[in-house]
């Protein structure tokens, strides 16, 4: 049976890219009698708002969308140090005293999510007093790992190379968990078989196949759609000044019917990755 997801990080509205992700979501998983879960995904993101996640309950309902709500991730947090620690002790993980300033100056080269990690602190002595991130020696994974691939019901069958991001952060200075780990691990426990997301989402595929080898996790297949421009060409889901669906909500719009407009496509253009 299909299980799709709409996992949102509750530290704004949702604005019509999020109304067009979890409407596709709800109807790819309803098309194929499955189920739709909801996941708050408050621990990604520097600052979680509480009152959000209600608000994305009300947001939800009025777009006309049943779901199934899952555990919300701060619940979750002793899953997740356990998963790291199992993969620190493996050595595919290392701890990281660097801050994004001390990165900055060392002037990395840039991969397609930002400043790449030369690996500074991997096999150093680190002051122990310094808060410590823990990164994925990636390419001690992938010299140990089979070749990998991923399953995408929009852009096919994908090779996984996480490689052009560098070793990323999968524990945090402030969290258990990264997005990369805690996402992960929350998919395979929820049993989602169909991890549907925009395209905009789509390279942290390769991170997120590699990590579900290492741990041994149940491999679901992808469906990553296209994102919602607006006229001027920016994300609609991070544009600035573009009414919230609360706001719309509380102005009085049906929101049924925004999300039949929705889905007949009527707002913003779609892009495909080669364009993306
Ligand atoms: N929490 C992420 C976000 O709000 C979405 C994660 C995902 O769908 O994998 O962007």
């Amino acid at each position: 049976m299909v299980v799709t997801r709409f996992a949102p990080s509750p530290n704004g509205s949702l604005h019509l890219g999020h109304a067009y992700s979890a409407i596709t979501a709800h109807d790819l998983a309803k098309e194929r009698g499955g189920t739709f879960q909801l996941r708050i995904e408050d621990i990604d993101g520097v600052r979680s708002l509480p009152e959000k996640a209600d608000e994305f309950r009300e947001d939800l309902e009025w777009l006309g969308l049943e779901w199934v709500e899952m555990p919300a991730q701060s619940t979750r947090l002793e899953t997740y140090e356990a998963f790291a620690r199992n993969l620190l002790s493996r050595g595919y993980l290392y701890p990281c005293t660097c801050t994004r300033k001390d990165i900055m100056a060392m002037k990395p080269r840039m991969g397609p999510e930002g400043a790449i990690y030369p690996g500074t602190c991997k096999g150093r002595n680190l002051d122990p007093e310094k808060p410590a991130a823990l990164r994925l020696d990636v390419d001690r994974a992938m010299a140990e790992l089979p070749e990998l691939f991923w399953e995408d019901e929009v852009n096919g069958t994908q090779i996984a190379d996480p490689r052009p991001f560098g070793d990323v952060v999968l524990v945090r200075k402030d969290a258990p968990a990264s997005y990369h780990l805690a996402s992960t691990l929350d998919d395979a426990s929820d049993g989602v078989t169909l991890v549907t997301r925009g395209q905009d989402l789509y390279a942290m595929t390769h991170i997120h196949r590699v990590l579900q080898e290492l741990l041994g996790l149940p491999v679901p297949m992808w469906h990553h759609h296209p994102i919602l421009l607006g006229e001027d060409g920016e994300k609609l889901a991070k544009r600035r000044n573009s009414p919230s669906l609360a706001d719309r909500r509380r102005a009085g719009e049906d929101g049924r019917v925004l999300a039949d407009r929705l889905r007949r496509g009527e707002f913003g253009a779609g892009i495909t990755l080669a364009s993306a």
